[in-house]
């Protein structure tokens, strides 16, 4: 067993849990904190902390962020605060809670999870792993390998962001029947399946807990296919990329 704590800031809530990396599985509860409105970045580095602490962790974490990530910096935050654009959020956690830290995108993490572990496992084609919750998320895969900060969640779709159109949020937190929000979710899938041609989209976020009652509504030229992570996708992804920056400078 290589157990590391993986932790998944989102729009709405705040997750960590530890993982067993080479299989996958959480070996602890997951330990939720809602995310600070304002979701500043202190506020959420607070957040980070008393999750690290509530785990007692002191070994390396891996922790998404629900903007674009590249090399630990943040390039953009839609559903959090502007001024965290332009952080270097791996060194924030490690000045601030004094944890080694690697940081990305919260559907990239997703999409890694369910390449080593899931649904979108050992497909050579092109796979999207989309994530439904305050925004939409999105992790490209082509033989296994991530395409990382794809955006298909700021597309202009029907004269708004696709996300404004179809995130989950518009039915957990504003009431859509599940039945309109889905026919909704099908023309978006079919818009991208027109420009990406997947063989699959693995459909993730807490939403895809309801998948059985949103298939019906899904009618696209790729296979859809619920995540086999749920809403654990992004804990596990981001502590699997953190055990393998771990083994690459064992080797260094
Ligand atoms: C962000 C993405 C993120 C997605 C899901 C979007 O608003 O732009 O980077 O992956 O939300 O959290």
């Amino acid at each position: 067993m290589s157990i590391y704590l993986g932790i998944d800031i989102g729009g709405s809530g705040v997750k960590g849990a530890l993982v067993d990396t080479t299989s996958g599985e959480l070996t602890s509860d997951r330990w939720r904190i809602a995310t600070p409105t304002p979701a500043t970045v202190d506020a959420v580095l607070d957040v980070v902390s008393d999750i690290v602490a509530h785990f007692s962790w002191q070994g390396a974490i891996g922790c998404t962020f629900p903007g674009i990530t590249i090399d630990g910096n943040i390039l953009s935050a839609a559903n959090m605060a502007d001024a965290w654009v332009g952080v270097d959020l791996e060194a924030a956690i490690a000045k601030r809670v004094d944890v080694r830290a690697c940081v990305l995108n919260d559907a990239d993490a997703a999409a890694i999870a369910e390449a080593v572990f899931g649904a979108a496992n050992g497909i050579a084609g092109t796979v999207l792993v989309l994530t439904f919750g305050t925004g939409i998320g999105s992790g490209m895969l082509r033989s296994g390998n991530l395409i990382p900060n794809l955006e298909l969640g700021q597309l202009e779709f029907r004269g708004m962001t696709a996300e404004a159109y179809a995130a989950a949020r518009l039915v957990e937190r504003e009431d859509m029947r599940i039945d309109l929000w889905a026919s909704r979710v099908n023309e978006y899938l079919q818009h991208v399946c027109d420009i990406f041609s997947p063989v699959r989209i693995v459909f993730g976020g807490g939403i895809s807990r309801r998948f059985d009652e949103i298939a019906e509504f899904l009618d696209v030229s790729a296979e859809v296919v619920p995540a086999a992570l749920l809403n654990n996708a992004g804990i596990v992804g981001a502590a699997y990329t953190a055990s393998k920056m771990d083994r690459s400078e064992q080797h260094v």
